[in-house]
Formats: structure tokens, sequence, C-alpha cells
């Protein structure tokens, strides 16, 4: 789909804004916005145990109303996941940004506006092995 000027300076903006409240969100360690399962060394695991992975919830973020583009065009999809064993805190580094209408929410993802949105700050996963 082609954007107008104001559509594209609008989505500059939101991605740009986005990304700044992204880099607020709780983390110990970043991973791509695409990694679904983290596993990692669980310190609360018994040694010799091996690692444990976590499903990182999807967060995704609607352009809210602006000028020159219509609300919820855009979308900024990341993921983040706090181990409930030993508070590991995982985010993406950077985040994705789409068209929503392309792009629509997988299941279980969190979708708020951006100027309305939660910041993860607590376990939203329950981890598997
Ligand atoms: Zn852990």
């Amino acid at each position: 789909m082609s954007l107008t000027p104001g559509e594209r300076e609008a989505g500059r903006a939101f991605r740009t804004r986005c990304q700044e409240l992204l880099l607020q969100v709780p983390a110990t360690a970043v991973c791509s916005p695409f990694t679904v399962w983290y596993r990692h060394e669980c310190r609360d695991i018994d040694q010799g145990a091996g690692t444990w992975a976590m499903r990182l919830r999807q967060h995704y973020w609607l352009l809210p109303a602006t000028e020159g583009a219509e609300e919820g065009l855009f979308a900024f999809i990341f993921r983040w996941g706090l181990c409930s064993r030993c508070g590991l805190r995982v985010r993406s580094g950077t985040g994705r940004f789409v068209i929503a209408r392309d792009n629509p929410p997988e299941k279980g993802a969190i979708v708020a506006y951006q100027n309305r949105a939660v910041l993860a700050g607590k376990a939203s996963d329950t981890p598997a092995s």
C-alpha cells in the first residue's frame, strides 16, 4: 500500500516515540523482536538441570489519533517476558513497525494504543519447560 506524505510523517514520529518508550520497559536481557521462546540458564534450577525456556508475550501498540494518519494505521510490535523463577526480564531490543491491518496481533497479545499503553512491569507469562 502506498502512504501519503502525512502518513509517512506520522509513522516516523510514531516509530520514534514507541522506540523511546520501549527502552523504558524494564529488562535485564534483550533479544530480537522475533524471539518467542527465550531459553536461559535459570539460576533457580538445580545445577545440572539445564536451561529454562520462557515465552515472551507479544505487545502490540497502535498509532493513537494523530494528525495526518488514521488512528490505528500503524502498529509497533515487541515482546516481553518475566521469568517467574529467577526474575529475569527479557524484551526486544527494538520493535517491529508495521501496517496494522497487514500484521494483526497474535492471539494473546497485549493490544493498546501507544498513548494508553501500560509498560510491562509484572509477570505476564507462565514459563514452560
Ligand atoms: Zn529464570
